[in-house]
């Protein structure tokens, strides 16, 4: 690639030109582009449990409250590719974990499970597949 101020040849995911130290943005600026309308399925589905079963779990993406399940129940989210926080609520426990869904897929699966303690039962991760 070249730099698009003094027009030298630099290497790729150079930040600031060597050459006059200008900022180089174009192809950052053009995968952000790329990937803006590109939508990926996160796919959640919670295993089914007897106990519990009538509660569902809430889950949050970047803060916002995007499907709600119960026991067996799956839900389709479209999210863009990049790092999403991802909140599992149920009852007063909160399970929080930053899932990378990749643009080069299609769907990101993930299975989520009660795990049982003796005060607070909490959500789990179970799996998580990456469909292309
Ligand atoms: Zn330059």
């Amino acid at each position: 690639m070249f730099c698009g101020n003094c027009g030298k040849e630099i290497t790729e995911n150079t930040v600031f030109c060597p050459n006059c130290g200008h900022r180089i943005e174009k192809d950052n600026r053009n995968d952000v582009e790329a990937n803006k309308d590109k939508l990926v399925k996160l796919i959640v589905h919670r295993k089914k449990s007897l106990y519990g079963a009538a509660v569902s779990t809430k889950v949050h993406v970047d803060g916002n409250l995007a499907a709600s399940l119960k026991s067996d129940g799956t839900a389709e989210i479209n999210v863009t590719p990049g790092n999403h926080e991802v909140i599992f609520d149920m009852w007063s426990a909160t399970e929080k974990t930053n899932i990378e869904i990749p643009s080069d897929c299609t769907a990101v699966y993930v299975e989520i499970g009660l795990k049982m303690g003796l005060i607070t039962n909490k959500i789990r991760i179970l799996s998580i597949r990456n469909e292309k």
